[in-house]
């Protein structure tokens, strides 16, 4: 449309005063639908010339391509980022060793690919039918936190009956479509919702939720996306369990259960460094079980076992949660005090010493006793190295059974 002196209300774009001679207005076409107007006019000059309008024809077809080339541009760059959070995704979970690092991997994991109020981690304990929750990030922290689940009709149990992620669109109205964790945990606030489950094997281990209080927060591409990362939190989870258990034999003794002879040594290591740097002293008891081979010779070896099994649990039970308990070999044990001085150190062995002294022991033989010898050194005053602290303890020890066991 070309006009000349054109009334100003025909020009919107104008609020006050304005001194138009000529005008032209081009539609901005993108296939057959109008994206807008582009406009160009002047206050002298004469009335546009043919070769003037065919210049803002072409104008406006321009912006048109380069509208569409940004749009396209901005759609490949940000599947790319969606691509790259998502290898990342998978990456971490593959990198992640313990469960810490598993859960920690699946949220950003998320995260990368969807917006979310809150993400949930639950492992499924098939034989009791409960969803212990393992992770909160988000809403619900106070509610959801350590807890268990076990009622059959939830949306998390339906998810690990069927196998699917529920619910199908990812809309979800707690009062009409039920509960999602339990009776007593308010979802109402959430108008996205999604519960996948975590399989490995064919066999649901957990379950992976997020939720959203905006409503379509979870369309079907984010829901693949998720699916597929739910598939790798589930294996990540598995190995971490697997890791956890391999950690476990690694730093306990078998047969006690108390921390074995490297976990000490690196224990031991890491607290003196502690007392250097904070000051405070340290108690190393050492502690064998006099004429053990007897007891073993008299009794049998599994009786042997049952009394260095109740000689751990009796030295576990006298210390401290932050103190160390080890085995340290055969029928010795080590216990490393924390700011512990040698009066405390020396009731404590003697405490220990009495306890074990009052055990009755079963054997197909009758009952018969037990006892100990100990030895106790102190950080920084009889010695400032592992090594030496050691030695001292075990001469103390060693002066103990020399003065009758
Ligand atoms: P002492 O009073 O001087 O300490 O004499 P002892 O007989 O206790 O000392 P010795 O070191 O000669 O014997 C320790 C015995 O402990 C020898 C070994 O067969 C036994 N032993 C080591 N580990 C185990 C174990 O796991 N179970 C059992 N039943 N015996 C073990
Ligand atoms: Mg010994
Ligand atoms: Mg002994």
């Amino acid at each position: 449309l070309t006009l000349e002196s054109p009334r100003l209300s025909m020009l919107p774009y104008y609020q006050g005063p304005a001194d138009v001679a000529a005008f032209v207005g081009v539609p901005v076409f993108e296939g057959r639908v109008v994206r807008g107007v582009l406009v160009a006019d002047r206050g002298a000059g004469g009335p546009f010339a043919p070769g003037e309008v065919e210049l803002v024809v072409s104008a406006a077809a321009q912006i048109v391509r380069v509208v569409q080339s940004e749009r396209v541009f901005q759609a490949v760059e940000r599947a790319k980022n969606e691509h790259e959070s998502f290898y990342r995704a998978s990456a971490e979970l593959n990198r992640a060793l313990t469960l810490d690092e598993v859960y920690e991997a699946a949220i950003a994991g998320a995260r990368g690919v969807c917006d979310f109020d809150l993400a949930v981690i639950a492992n499924y304990d098939a034989q009791h039918g409960a969803h212990n929750i393992c992770r909160v990030e988000g809403e619900l922290a106070e509610a959801l936190g350590g807890k268990q689940f076990k009622d059959p009709t939830t949306l998390l149990s339906m998810v690990v009956k069927n196998k699917i992620a529920l619910p199908a669109g990812g809309q979800w109205r707690e009062r009409e479509d039920g509960y999602v964790f339990d009776p007593n945990v308010r979802t109402r606030e959430f108008e996205s919702l999604l519960v996948l489950p975590l399989i490995v094997k064919d066999e649901v281990t957990g379950t992976f939720t997020v939720a959203s209080k905006r409503p379509g927060a979870f369309p079907n591409d984010r829901r693949e996306m998720l699916g597929v990362i739910a598939n790798q939190v589930a294996i990540s989870m598995q190995n971490g369990r697997m890791y956890q258990v391999l950690e476990e034999q690694a730093t306990t003794d078998g047969l006690t259960g108390l921390v074995n002879h490297r976990t000490f040594q690196e224990r031991f290591a890491a607290m003196l460094t502690r007392a250097e740097r904070h000051s405070f002293p340290v108690a190393l008891l050492l502690t064998d079980i006099d004429h053990f081979k007897k007891i073993n010779d008299n009794y049998g070896h599994p009786t042997g076992d049952e009394v260095l099994r109740r000689v751990a649990k009796i030295l576990k039970a006298s210390a401290r949660k932050i103190d160390i308990v080890a085995r340290y070999g055969g029928e010795e044990f080590a216990i490393v005090l924390e700011s512990t001085d040698r009066d405390g150190a020396r009731q404590l062995a003697e405490r220990i010493r009495s306890e074990v002294a009052k055990q009755s022991f079963e054997s197909s033989k009758g009952p018969f006793k037990a006892t100990l010898s100990l030895g106790v050194a102190m950080y920084p005053e009889d010695a400032r190295t592992k090594q030496e602290i050691i030695a001292r303890s075990d001469q103390a020890l060693y002066a103990a059974k020399h003065g009758g066991r």
